[in-house]
């Protein structure tokens, strides 16, 4: 597809990815494009802080990205999460690199609009919660039944 057809009304806040896989594939597009504010709004909103903004930016920017290739899409894992598994290519000196990793994304309902997003939960970020404390992604659920799996 192109880019005016897939990504880019996601990027420009036109639509919202439906799927976990969209969210990814509109995320590779983001780091491609060096669109550094949709990697960090498509995280989820309590790790956005805590996001290395910076570490980010460098990252897309220093890697000469290649190619995206999803493995695997589970769209629906328990109530509200879903995962993905891709490879993420990039050339080096050496040839061609995968990044193969297993996301996880979370499916949050906003009260307020009826809004219903799809987000990344970021393992990377460490964050000051309890198992037992209420989720980060504001389900209500305990963090270890919810999202905490994930991280
Ligand atoms: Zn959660």
């Amino acid at each position: 597809m192109s880019y005016a057809n897939c990504c880019q009304p996601y990027h420009t806040g036109n639509a919202i990815p439906q799927t976990a896989e969209a969210l990814m594939r509109s995320r590779y597009a983001a780091y491609v494009l060096q669109n550094i504010d949709y990697i960090v709004t498509t995280t989820v909103p309590a790790q956005q802080p805590l996001l290395d903004r910076q570490a980010v930016t460098d990252w897309a920017k220093q890697t000469d990205w290649a190619g995206l290739e999803i493995i695997n899409h589970m769209p629906k894992l328990g109530k509200r999460h879903a995962s993905v598994e891709f490879k993420a290519f990039f050339n080096t000196p050496d040839g061609m690199q995968a990044h193969h990793e297993l996301s996880a994304f979370v499916k949050v309902h906003d009260n307020k609009s009826g809004i219903v997003r799809w987000y990344f939960i970021d393992p990377t970020v460490s964050m000051l919660v309890t198992q037992k404390q209420p989720c980060i992604c504001g389900s209500g659920e305990k963090f270890k039944r919810c999202c905490g799996q994930f991280l």
